[in-house]
C-alpha cells in the first residue's frame, strides 16, 4: 500500500442542540482557535436551520460546513420536510453526514437509504461522511466486524469503490456515542484497520487516502491516544463539539 497522506479531520456534530444566539459566540471561539492550528481540517455540522447563519459567520475562515443528514432524493419534488443535497451545497456545505446511528435507530434509515443519501450527497458535490458502527449487543455477540462490513458493503454495492475517493467513513460504536464510554484506542484501531482493508481489497490507492474517523465520547482528554493510532484519521465529535474549549482541545490533539 502506498504511504498515506491523510490530513486529520475533526468534525463537530451539533445534533439538535444550540440556538441562533448561542451559535455565533461558539463559532467565533472555534474559528479563532482553529486559526492558530496547522495540519488539521475542521468542520462543523449545525442543525439545518442555522446553516445560513453559520455559513456567513464562517465565510473566508478555515472552518468548513457540513450537514447532519441529507435527503435520499436527488432532485426537487414533493418530499415534504426533506432537504436536498443541492440545497445544502447552495448554503455552503462541503460535507454531509449520512447513516448516523441516531438516524438509523430513531428515523428508520436502512442501509439502502443510507447508500441513496451517500449517492445524493456526492451527486451534488458534497463529501459524504458515512457513519457505521455496532451496538453493544452486537459487539458482545462478536458481530462487530460483520455489522460494520455489511454497512460499508451496502454503499459499495450502490456506489462502487471509486466513490470512496471522495468520501469519509466514521466508525462510531453505538455504545460509545453520548455515553462517556469510549472505545479503547486498540478497539477502535482494530475496526478502522478492517474498514481500510475492506476498501484496500478493491482499491489500495483509495484505501490509503481514505479518511476514517472515530466517533464516540471523544474528549480533549482521550483524543491524543485515539488519534495516535495508525488508521484513525480524526474524530466525529458530538457532545464535546458544543463547547469551544472542549472542541478546540480535540482539534489541537489532531494538529500537526
Ligand atoms: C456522535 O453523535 O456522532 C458522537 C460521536 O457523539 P458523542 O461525541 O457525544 O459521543
Amino acid at each position: 500500500m502506498s504511504e498515506p497522506t491523510r490530513t486529520p479531520l475533526i468534525a463537530g456534530n451539533w445534533k439538535m442542540n444550540g440556538s441562533l444566539a448561542g451559535s455565533e459566540p461558539l463559532l467565533r471561539e472555534i474559528v479563532a482557535g482553529v486559526s492558530e492550528l496547522t495540519g488539521v481540517d475542521v468542520l462543523v455540522c449545525p442543525p439545518y436551520v442555522y446553516l445560513q447563519s453559520v455559513a456567513s459567520w464562517l465565510g473566508g475562515t478555515a472552518v468548513r460546513l457540513g450537514s447532519q443528514d441529507v435527503s435520499e432524493h436527488a432532485g426537487a419534488g414533493a418530499f415534504t420536510g426533506e432537504i436536498a443535497a443541492a440545497m445544502l451545497k447552495d448554503f455552503g456545505c462541503d460535507y454531509a453526514i449520512v447513516g448516523h446511528s441516531e438516524r438509523r435507530a430513531l428515523f428508520g434509515d436502512t442501509d439502502e437509504r443510507v447508500a441513496a443519501k451517500f449517492l445524493a450527497a456526492q451527486g451534488a458535490g458534497l463529501t459524504p461522511i458515512l457513519c457505521v458502527g455496532e451496538t453493544l449487543e452486537q459487539r458482545e455477540q462478536g458481530q462487530t466486524q460483520a455489522v460494520v462490513a455489511s454497512q460499508v458493503q451496502a454503499v459499495l454495492d450502490a456506489a462502487g469503490v471509486a466513490a470512496f475517493a471522495n468520501a469519509v467513513i466514521a466508525y462510531e460504536p453505538v455504545w460509545a456515542i453520548g455515553t462517556g464510554r469510549t472505545a479503547t484506542p486498540e478497539q477502535a484501531q482494530e475496526v478502522h484497520a478492517e474498514i481500510r482493508a475492506m476498501i484496500a481489497a478493491l482499491d489500495a490507492t483509495i484505501a490509503a487516502q481514505l479518511t476514517v474517523l472515530y466517533g464516540g465520547s471523544v474528549k480533549g482528554a482521550n483524543a491524543a491516544e485515539l488519534l495516535a493510532m495508525d488508521d484513525i484519521d480524526g474524530g466525529l465529535i458530538g457532545g464535546a463539539s458544543l463547547k469551544a474549549d472542549d472542541f478546540l482541545a480535540i482539534c489541537r490533539a489532531a494538529s500537526r
